[in-house]
């Protein structure tokens, strides 16, 4: 899987992605990831990419020129690899999208290729959001500098979806929200660390009593932190509770 950033700080996104399991899934070419700098397309001498708004207001906005070009690059890049550069959905991270969730950072991960778009001081001028972005992201209520700590939040979450990022295929499979429900409290060695004892039942060898064990927990952690997932899961797993009673 490809993943394309239209950005001002391309730095920024190499950088904070090239480490640890994201950085190992790209030097094995599961995924690839091309941070591409907007500001080399501008056609304004002075190399600049934004300006006042219409209307008045505080701030700068960045213009539709240099975004559309840079878009243009890169889907034309991808046209050439022989994918569909035109019709590779365009993230636009912005506080104004629908908010991020793990199933669509499962969805996104059967994307062959992904552009991300980061805005900064005001945002983008609506032309060219209008021309080229699929679809508005936010990464939750509140207002950030800029897109570049969102696109690296999503890449890492759609990242490791992809088949083979992960060392260990089933981690992705039972972890929080995969199911609406938050994951079991987990525990290594030591048995016994400052007289806190792993509970009995998972030294048991008893693989049934575990998994048991594991839902009962996820289910009590899931009422007391996100009663509203809670809620979805019982209303979907009606009948766990007729075998319970
Ligand atoms: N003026 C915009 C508004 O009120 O909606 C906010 C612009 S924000 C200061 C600059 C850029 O940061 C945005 O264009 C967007 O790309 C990014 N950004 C900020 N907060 C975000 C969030 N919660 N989720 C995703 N992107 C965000």
């Amino acid at each position: 899987m490809n993943f394309h950033v239209l950005t001002l700080f391309p730095e920024m996104i190499i950088q904070g992605l090239a480490a640890s399991i994201i950085g190992r899934a790209m030097e094995k070419e599961i995924i690839s990831l091309e941070a591409v700098n907007i500001r080399d397309y501008t056609i304004n001498k002075h190399k600049k990419v934004d300006d006042y708004t219409y209307g008045g207001g505080a701030g700068m906005l960045m213009q539709a020129q240099p975004v559309y070009d840079a878009w243009k690059a890169v889907a034309g890049k991808i046209d050439e690899k022989g994918g569909k550069g035109r019709e590779t959905k365009v993230i636009y991270v912005t506080p104004q999208g629908r908010t991020f969730h793990q199933a669509m950072a499962k969805e996104l991960a059967g994307e062959e290729d992904l552009i991300f778009l980061c805005g900064h001081y005001e945002g983008v001028d609506e032309r060219v959001l209008e021309e080229i972005v699929t679809d508005f992201v936010s990464i939750g209520d509140y207002v950030l500098t800029g897109g570049e700590l969102p696109a690296m939040v999503m890449i890492d979450a759609i990242a490791r979806m992809v088949p083979g990022v992960l060392g260990n295929r089933e981690s992705g499979e039972t972890e929080s929200f995969s199911n609406y429900l938050l994951e079991y409290p987990q525990y290594s060695r030591p048995e016994n660390w400052m007289g806190k004892k792993v509970p009995e039942v998972l030294l048991s060898g008893d693989h049934q009593k575990v998994e048991e064990w594991r839902l009962e927990q996820s289910l009590k952690k899931t009422k007391e932190l996100r009663p509203e997932l809670y809620e979805r899961w019982a209303q979907e797993n009606q009948e766990y509770f007729i075998r319970k009673a």
